[in-house]
């Protein structure tokens, strides 16, 4: 179980914003601040100053918080090295097996293309962590607009292999939308349908449903469950086309 600080920040539609804070050393970092004004009231109000951005990939929801950020605090920037052009804001470039801390935390990077071509996604096994981004959400996968159902399996395969426990951050809430696909892809999954029943009743209530775990996902989630590539593409390109 991790000590660390975990803040949920909504912002923009449908992002969430990981604000994240560690006790012992007092460092505090943020991860994919789409915007900068809501991170900046949470550190005000918890008297909290941010010395690191981690950035997954370069989609402007993920970073458009970046440079305000690192103007307000002199945060550095860490992210895709794939990606350096499109994120004017990285200071450090990231490539898989490099690791970022926070304090004594330590995070390993994971390249997980598919979403963009230079996605990455930071594990902290030492807290059963893991910041996804736009690769992995609840009961779902980041759309591929940058690479093919190939590499997602292959990300979806790594992040299955990861330790049950392990606590999932996604940087969406979509969950409900999901869900109904994941029903309709596997009509005779019971722990889907339940689940279902709980992410209703929790947004009807207006709450999050996030983070999730690996092991929720590997009941649930249709495209980490997918038994080769073609069935996640199949299944990916049926969730593009879902009406539900
Ligand atoms: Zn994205
Ligand atoms: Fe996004």
């Amino acid at each position: 179980m991790t000590d660390l600080e975990i803040v949920r920040i909504p912002a923009l539609s449908d992002n969430y914003i990981w604000l994240v804070h560690d006790p012992v050393s007092g460092k505090t970092m943020v991860v994919d601040p789409a915007e900068a004004a809501p991170v900046l009231a949470e550190t005000d109000r918890r008297g909290w100053r941010i010395g690191q951005i981690w950035n997954t990939h370069w989609h402007p929801d993920h970073t458009g918080g970046n440079a305000a950020i690192k103007e307000a605090t002199g945060a550095i920037v860490s992210g895709p090295a794939a990606e350096a052009a499109r994120i004017p804001t990285l200071d450090v470039a990231l490539s898989e097996g490099d690791s970022v801390r926070l304090g004594d935390h330590l995070a390993t990077v994971l390249e997980t293309p598919g979403h963009t071509a230079g996605h990455i996604i930071f594990h902290l096994p030492g807290d059963a962590v893991v910041f996804t981004g736009d690769t992995l959400f609840a009961m779902g996968c980041g759309r591929l607009f940058e690479g093919d159902a190939g590499q997602m399996f292959a990300n979806m395969q790594r992040l299955a292999d990861l330790p049950p426990e392990t606590i999932v951050y996604c940087a969406h809430e979509y969950t409900q939308s999901n869900g109904r696909f994941a029903l309709a892809a596997e009509p005779d999954n019971d722990a889907t349908r339940e689940r279902m029943e709980a992410v209703d009743a929790a947004r009807a209530r207006c709450e999050a449903t996030v983070p999730t775990t690996i092991a929720e996902e590997l009941a649930t989630n249709p495209f980490l469950r997918a038994d080769s590539a073609e069935q996640l593409r199949q299944r990916r390109m049926a969730k593009d086309a879902f009406r539900g």
